[in-house]
């Protein structure tokens, strides 16, 4: 039977960079499109950031496809404004058709239409191909840890951290040894008694590499890994890149200089009032900022049964295996490489959209 509403070529599921970069080769193959996003306004998770938040790469290396972000204070690390606006003005200067807020909450096989159908649970719209760009902001981890209900002091993940005035004075673990880890415990050991409790001691890039680095070593191990298959630790941090994953921003920077940055090994177990530590000692403690990473959110793909145990999905060149009408942008280093920051899904966007144009052509 006719469709009652209309296939188009493509949806993508996100209005962050991923999908904006996505939408940037989409409308260049002048492929029929639509964006759907669940947030009221642009920016993707970056609007749910802490305001003092600054990009580890400098706004030159920060930009997607086509237009060069420009930070009106700092050039070398832009704040979170600066990339808010930017994000903005991109998606309104290439007039994306995004339509916003929708909270997908489905994508299926519709056989009788032969195509996908995406719905929030109210509307349904049906589509050739699928981009999923929807990120892992949504989806906190936060590290499962003996005692951790009975705590009675405040648990946060750092993607609710709004900044460190309501700590003044406070108690406060920063668990984590991440780029999130290190800016939030140089800006509470300010104006608070913070300590930052890590597995592993972090790793800190030298003072004079920024995020660029971080993205050109994804894109080596990737291409290591390409060539001679098994991922071999070696190669991957190839012997000249400099070491490390912590970009030595200038909070972080500050913080070290004054001899703040050090780290504890990570506790036993929670108790109601605090923590027992390592050598049994118990310490009470007011607050905890769990900076321990986040999973992709793609609940929505559940029906399609793609999502492996691993909670991913298994893409070629960002097209999913399982189901070749489904593609996948952003999400890190296992969909492309270092595709989860702003430069590296300008790239993914480059090399596998047209990939998912030549799919599309082939199918009609
Ligand atoms: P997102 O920005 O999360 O966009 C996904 C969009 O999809 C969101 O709007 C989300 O609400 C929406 N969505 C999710 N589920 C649904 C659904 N079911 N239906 C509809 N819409 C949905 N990268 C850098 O390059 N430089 C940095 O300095 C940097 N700093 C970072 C600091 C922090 C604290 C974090 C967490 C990340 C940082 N990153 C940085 C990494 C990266 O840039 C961000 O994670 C970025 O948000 C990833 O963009 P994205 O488009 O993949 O996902």
């Amino acid at each position: 039977s006719k469709p009652t509403t209309k296939i188009f070529d493509v949806i993508v599921i996100g209005s962050g960079q991923a999908g904006l970069a996505v939408g940037y080769y989409l409308r260049r193959a002048k492929l029929d499109f639509i964006i759907l996003d669940n947030q009221p306004r642009s920016g993707g998770a970056w609007q749910n950031f802490w305001p003092s938040l600054r990009l580890f790469s400098p706004a030159s290396v920060s930009s997607l496809p086509g237009r060069m972000m420009t930070s009106a204070k700092d050039k070398s690390s832009p704040y979170l404004e600066d990339v808010l606006s930017y994000f903005d003005n991109y998606e309104k200067h290439y007039k994306l058709p995004i339509y916003r807020p929708f909270e997908i909450q489905s994508v299926e096989r519709d056989d009788e239409n032969d195509c996908l159908q995406v719905s929030d649970g109210k509307f349904t719209w049906l589509a050739r191909a699928v981009v999923s760009a929807t990120g892992i902001w949504s989806n906190p981890y936060i590290l499962e840890i003996e005692g951790s209900q009975d705590f009675q002091g405040e648990q946060i993940h750092s993607a609710h951290y709004v900044g460190p005035e309501a700590y003044q004075d406070k108690r406060v673990l920063v668990v984590g040894a991440g780029n999130s880890g290190a800016q939030i415990f140089a800006e509470l050991a300010e104006v608070a008694d913070a300590s930052w409790v890590t597995r592993e001691p972090p790793q800190f890039l030298p003072d004079d590499v920024d995020g660029r680095v971080l993205f050109e070593r994804a894109t080596q191990r990737i291409k290591n890994n390409a060539s001679d298959g098994a991922e071999d630790e070696s190669n991957a941090q190839d012997s000249h890149a400099p070491k490390g994953d912590i970009v030595m921003m200038p909070p972080v920077k500050q913080a070290r200089d004054k001899g703040l940055l050090t780290t504890k090994p990570m506790f036993d177990r929670l108790t109601e009032q605090g923590v027992v530590w390592s050598d049994g000692e118990e310490e009470s403690i007011d607050a905890i900022i769990w900076c321990t990473g986040f999973n992709p959110e793609l609940e929505h793909l559940a029906p399609l049964d793609v999502i492996e145990d691993d909670s991913k999905v298994l893409t070629e060149h960002g097209q999913s295996v399982k189901e070749p009408r489904l593609w996948l942008f952003g999400y890190g280093d296992w969909v492309s490489p270092a595709s989860a920051t702003i430069i590296g899904a300008g790239r993914s966007a480059r090399e596998n959209v047209p990939a998912l144009v030549e799919f599309l052509k082939n199918e009609s």
